[in-house]
């Protein structure tokens, strides 16, 4: 039977998650976007009823800080799944609704309180004797990264190796958007998790880093060599407590140097700052106001060219013997926008997002409780990634380049 699903959050990844499963009306048989912008939601569902044509995607208001408005919106439509794809700081108000109502929940990023830039999952794993209580399932970090890197170490675990002990995941843009400076997702969320201190984990342990103090040339495939900068990515706290074999496991991502020149301005004369400051009377938080003056991240796909490439590379052993694995998506922007009007960095967490949810509606992911992605079983969420935008290619026993 086709299912309901309501999607709250109406930006670049909402709009990718909207888009994909409206192409899979045989398992998204009912569509209810809400954000907090309805006009967003109405653009984006006519969008695609032009596109599509089928069953209208239904829109709402929702401010989904405040939990008897998801409650009350979620009592009336009855839907089977959230899918919150609004910002970290809703994850747990829609999780407390989803309580109220017995509802299943996914998202694609950890919960963060407004106040503080710290990323980690203990507030959400503290949710698990309730979801497990009420009888439902409670899907954590289902984009990209958190998700599919997820699925990926967990698929390498189970098909290449009998222990993993180093993970690196790598995490290239190798896109142009002609802009100076804009960000590929919600500027402010991106600029907390990127201007914190590195850390990553070795034997055992946490080890901190001056933000971007850590750095290598990492080859990338179809793209060559990129500067890429050790950084905190939340994953690898679950991927470490999920996978104890891991003696090493880091991240990193590439900036350019245009684009840290201009981080680092703006750290300088604080507008990466989250506290509030008073202005002719008003109190403004200066990172919400630089938000409010960047380029929004849906508005970047027309002029994008270029790849996003994103994978893990894996280290360990397999009948005794040292081995190495590869498994990695190259994504294009200019296809990601020509099939969903929005650039590769929404397309590669929103296709993530509507795999996640298909595997909850068709059973092949269940269970009571709070999950990590890599705790399911990877291999039907590999066979949809090939089949819905984002394939993969693997290589094992290669050099992996990372010492
Ligand atoms: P955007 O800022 O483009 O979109 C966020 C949407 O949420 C907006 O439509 C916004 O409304 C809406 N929203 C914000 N607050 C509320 C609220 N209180 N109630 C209802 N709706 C609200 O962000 P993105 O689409 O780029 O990112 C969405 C999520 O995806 C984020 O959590 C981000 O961290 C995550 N992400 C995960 C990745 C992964 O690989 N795992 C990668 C990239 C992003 P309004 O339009 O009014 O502002």
């Amino acid at each position: 039977m086709p299912n309901k699903v309501l999607i709250i959050g109406a930006g670049g990844v909402g709009r990718v998650v909207a888009y994909k499963c409206a192409q899979h009306r045989d398992i998204f048989g009912e569509i209810i976007l809400a954000s907090r912008t309805r006009k967003k939601c109405d653009a984006i569902a006519k969008a695609i009823h032009e596109a599509y044509g089928g069953k209208k995607i239904k829109t709402a208001k929702l401010d989904a800080d405040v939990v008897s408005q998801t409650v009350a919106l979620i009592q009336s439509y009855r839907p089977d799944l959230v899918i919150n794809v609004a910002l970290p700081y809703q994850d747990l108000p829609i999780m407390d609704a989803c309580l109220v109502t017995g509802t299943h929940y996914m998202d694609t990023a950890n919960y963060e309180p407004k106040d503080v830039a710290k990323f980690e999952y203990s507030w959400q794993w503290a949710y698990q004797d309730r979801f497990k209580k009420k009888g439902i399932l409670a899907l954590l970090g289902c984009g990209f990264d958190p998700g599919v890197t997820s699925v990926f170490t967990a698929y390498a675990a189970k098909h290449y190796f009998d222990e993993i002990h180093e993970l690196d995941i790598v995490d290239a843009n190798a896109g142009s958007h002609g802009k100076a400076f804009a960000t590929n997702f919600n500027p402010e969320i991106n600029i907390r998790e990127v201007t914190q201190k590195g850390k990553y984990w070795q034997n055992g342990k946490w080890v901190e880093t001056e933000p971007h103090e850590i750095w290598k040339d990492i080859d990338y495939p179809e793209i060559g060599p990129k500067r890429s900068y050790l950084i905190y990515h939340e994953e690898l706290e679950s991927l470490v407590k999920n996978f104890p074999s891991l003696k090493r496991a880091r991240f990193w991502m590439t900036f350019s140097e245009e684009y840290l020149t201009h981080l680092r301005v703006i750290q300088n004369i604080g507008m990466a700052g989250i506290e509030p400051v008073r202005y002719k009377g008003v109190d403004i938080v200066p990172l919400q106001f630089l938000k409010a003056v960047l380029p929004a991240p849906e508005e970047l796909g027309s002029n994008y060219t270029g790849f996003t490439s994103i994978g893990c590379r894996i280290k360990g052993i397999k009948d005794g013997k040292k081995r190495t694995y590869y498994v990695w998506n190259n994504c294009s922007h200019q296809a990601a926008y020509q099939e969903t009007g929005t650039q590769g960095v929404s397309y590669t967490t929103g296709v993530p997002a509507m795999i996640g949810a298909r595997m909850i509606l068709e059973g092949k992911w269940s269970g009571k409780g709070v999950f990590n992605v890599e705790e399911f079983n990877p291999d039907p969420f590999m066979e949809r990634l090939n089949a819905d935008g984002l394939p993969w290619n693997e290589k094992v026993d290669i050099d992996l380049g990372m010492d």
